[in-house]
């Protein structure tokens, strides 16, 4: 099948017009037309080689939703004018401990990502979401609820899963004291969920105009942090801290914030590794730990979660012209609160 997409030939880009083929079908595969497609900071990253070298050409995108135009012989999970959604991974092992148990994201081979590798043949290259079609297997997709606006729906296939997942591990529940680092695109889905299941919710920005848009989403306090000193008021008041900031901070100032045995979870993947100090840890038995999107059961609970709370992402809406200026904005904390790509435009790019 012929898809037309945007690519970076080379580390750093630009993004430009591609058309290339994806596979033919196989009798448990799902074919849709992909209508949007969230542009997430990992895309930034990967396209710069800024997690180390990278494979181009790269097709990045990994929040996907389309409607199925086409099923395999064997599908029984989608069927023509289902709206789909695929995330992170297109596959994995399936045999492992944790692909068993449904944590493929955790999966002991390492899982079959959207993009910038290759896929399960381990010879074709995995081309991503900023496309207008796409083929996966039935069990790497999900069912899209039906009330949820699909651009608002993009970006819970990575930013809204990644938040998701800790917020339900660590057992965030009515009263939890919860603060997230960073509004971003998984900054806002966190403030959203977190405050869906009861949650008091600080933000804890460096971009004091974000103050009215958090409170909005349903953050009971906003706190700029600018140095060291605008945390110290917060001392011991966290249970669960959720850190997505895509830049490098020091860590240590924030493990303070956590109460006595309090959790601050790693989401966001800067490129260099934080430094910790043991002091910050063991003063209050503090757990540091790190959490990586969810699996597919997951995935799917989520969107049913969010499907049930009418939450979707806050979204600015753009054309394939848009994609450079959008990695522009979002790495200079200009986005309000995911770029959603219109994928028809890709066909006319
Ligand atoms: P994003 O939309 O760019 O949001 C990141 C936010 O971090 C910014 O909006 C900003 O929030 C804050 N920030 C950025 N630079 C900062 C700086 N220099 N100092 C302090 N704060 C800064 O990015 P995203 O798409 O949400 O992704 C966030 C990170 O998570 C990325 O590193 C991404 O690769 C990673 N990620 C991880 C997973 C996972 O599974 N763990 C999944 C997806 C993405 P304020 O303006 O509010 O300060
Ligand atoms: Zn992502
Ligand atoms: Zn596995």
């Amino acid at each position: 099948m012929k898809v037309k997409g945007l690519a970076a030939l080379k580390a750093g880009g630009p993004l430009e017009s591609f058309e290339f083929e994806r596979r033919s079908p196989s009798a448990t595969d799902v074919v849709f037309t992909i209508t949007h497609a969230g542009i997430c900071h990992s895309d930034i990253h990967q396209v710069r080689e800024e997690w180390g070298p990278a494979l181009f050409p790269m097709v990045p995108g990994h929040e996907i939703v389309g409607v199925v135009t086409e099923i395999g012989n064997s599908v029984s999970k989608f069927k023509i004018g289902d709206r789909i959604g695929v995330g992170v991974f297109i596959d994995s092992c399936r045999i492992c401990e944790p692909c068993k148990s449904g944590l493929q994201q955790y999966c002991d081979e390492g899982m079959t990502g959207t993009y910038n590798g290759y896929e399960r043949d381990g010879k074709t290259i995995a081309f991503g979401g900023y496309s207008n079609g796409f083929v996966i297997d039935q069990d790497y997709a999900v069912t899209i609820p039906s009330n949820l606006d699909m651009a608002g729906v993009a970006p819970l296939l990575c930013a809204g899963i990644t938040l998701y997942s800790p917020i339900k591990h660590f057992k965030v529940t009515k009263g939890s004291k919860v603060a997230v680092m960073g509004l971003g695109g998984l900054g806002h889905m966190g403030v959203k969920f977190a405050a869906a299941m009861g949650a008091e919710v600080t933000v804890l920005s460096h971009s004091a105009n974000k103050k009215e848009d958090a409170l909005r989403m349903g953050a009971q306090d906003f706190v700029v942090v600018r140095s060291d000193d605008d945390l110290k008021p917060l001392k011991r008041k966290f249970d669960l801290i959720l850190n997505t900031v895509s830049a490098m901070v020091d860590i240590n100032q924030y493990l303070a914030t956590l109460k006595i045995d309090g959790t601050l979870v790693i989401i966001g993947l800067p490129d260099s590794p934080y430094a910790v100090s043991a002091g910050a840890m063991l003063n209050g038995r503090k757990s540091l730990t790190g959490s990586m999107i969810g699996g597919m059961p997951e995935l799917q609970e989520m969107l049913n979660f969010a499907g049930q709370h009418n939450i979707v992402s806050d979204i600015e809406l753009i054309n394939a012209d848009y994609v450079e200026e959008a990695y522009r904005r979002t790495v200079a904390s200009d986005v309000k609160y995911r770029f959603v790509i219109d994928a028809s435009t890709f066909a006319t790019f």
